[in-house]
C-alpha cells in the first residue's frame, strides 16, 4: 500500500527533474521540450552564450542547503582529537565524532560519505542551490558534531542533508531516515524532510527500507546531536547497511551513488516546493 502512494509521488516530480538536469549539464532526457530551451542559447555561429538557465530549470535558485559528510576521513589518524567530548544537545556529552563503519572489504564509510556528498552539491548547485559543506577536502578530523550543526545553523539553511552509511547487523539489510526526536521547532518540519527523503530514496535508488531497524525507513532519535542541536530542518540518511553484502555491493558502485544524490535533490525539491 505505501509502496504505491510513493510511486504515484515520483512520477510526478520525475519530469521536472530529469529536465532540470538536461538543462545544467550531461544528463540524457526524453523531455524534447525543455532540452529545446536549453540549447537555444547556441547562436547561428555555434558559439554557446550563457544566458542562465530558465527559472523552471533552477527549481532550488538561492536556497541555503547545508550538506553534511558523517565523518571525515582523517579521523582515523586523530582518535584522540575525536574523541573529545562534546554537548549532545540532550543533556549529555558524546564523543566530537567517529571514524565511522566500513563494508567487511574496507570500504570506508567516509570515503562512500564524501563522494555522495561531492555529488549531491554538483547536483544542487546546478539547480541554483547554495550548497554549503560542513567540512572540506583540507579540513584534517570532525568537525564535531556539535560544530557541524553550528554549520546549518549559522547559515540558516533551508535544510540540512546528513549522509551516513551504518554498521548494522550483516544480516540485516536496508536505508533508513534518523530524524529529530525531542521536541523543538524543527521537529515537525525535520519529519516532513525525513519522509520527503524517505520517499524519493526508496524510488530513486531501490535499496528497501531497512528491515532491522526503524519503522517504514524512519527512526525517531533523541541522542543523536546534530539532531538535537539543529535550529534548521535536518535529518540523518543511513544510506544502507555496509555490513551486509548486498547493501556494500550497491554502496561500491558509483552509478548508485549518482542515484542517491539525485534522490536527495529530488526529495529537497519536494520538501522545499
Ligand atoms: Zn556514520
Amino acid at each position: 500500500m505505501r509502496a504505491g502512494k510513493y510511486a504515484a509521488h515520483s512520477v510526478l516530480l520525475l519530469v521536472p527533474t530529469l529536465a532540470v538536469l538536461a538543462a545544467c549539464g550531461s544528463y540524457s532526457t526524453h523531455n524534447g521540450a525543455k532540452q529545446q530551451s536549453a540549447e537555444s542559447t547556441t547562436s547561428a555561429n555555434g558559439a554557446t552564450t550563457d544566458l542562465g538557465h530558465p527559472k523552471a530549470a533552477r527549481p532550488l535558485e538561492g536556497l541555503i542547503i547545508v550538506v553534511n559528510p558523517g565523518h571525515n576521513r582523517g579521523n582515523v589518524a586523530h582518535s584522540n582529537e575525536i574523541k573529545q567530548l562534546v554537548d549532545a544537545g540532550n543533556g549529555t556529552k558524546k564523543a566530537c565524532d567517529t571514524t565511522g563503519t566500513q563494508t567487511n572489504d574496507g570500504y570506508q564509510e567516509a570515503d562512500f560519505t564524501w563522494d555522495v556528498s561531492q555529488r549531491l552539491v554538483a547536483l544542487l548547485t546546478a539547480a541554483g542551490a547554495r550548497a554549503k559543506t560542513t567540512l572540506t577536502a583540507d579540513t584534517p578530523w570532525g568537525p564535531c558534531v556539535n560544530q557541524r550543526a553550528a554549520v546549518g545553523n549559522n547559515a540558516q539553511a533551508a535544510a540540512v542533508i546528513s549522509i551516513h552509511g551504518d554498521g548494522g547487523p550483516a544480516g540485516g539489510s536496508g536505508f533508513h531516515v534518523l530524524e529529530p526526536g525531542l521536541d523543538s521547532p524543527i521537529k515537525a518540519r525535520s519529519h516532513q524532510l525525513a519522509v520527503a527523503v524517505r520517499d524519493a530514496y526508496l524510488t530513486g535508488t531501490g535499496m528497501r527500507t531497512a528491515d532491522y531497524i526503524g519503522r517504514d525507513g524512519l527512526n525517531l532519535r533523541t541522542d543523536m546531536a546534530g539532531l538535537n542541536l539543529s535550529k534548521v530542518p535536518t535529518m540523518i540518511l543511513e544510506s544502507g547497511n555496509m555490513r551486509n553484502a548486498a547493501d556494500a555491493a550497491r554502496m561500491k558502485d558509483p552509478s548508485f551513488r549518482q542515484k542517491e544524490a539525485e534522490s536527495l535533490v529530488r526529495a529537497l525539491q519536494r520538501f522545499l516546493q
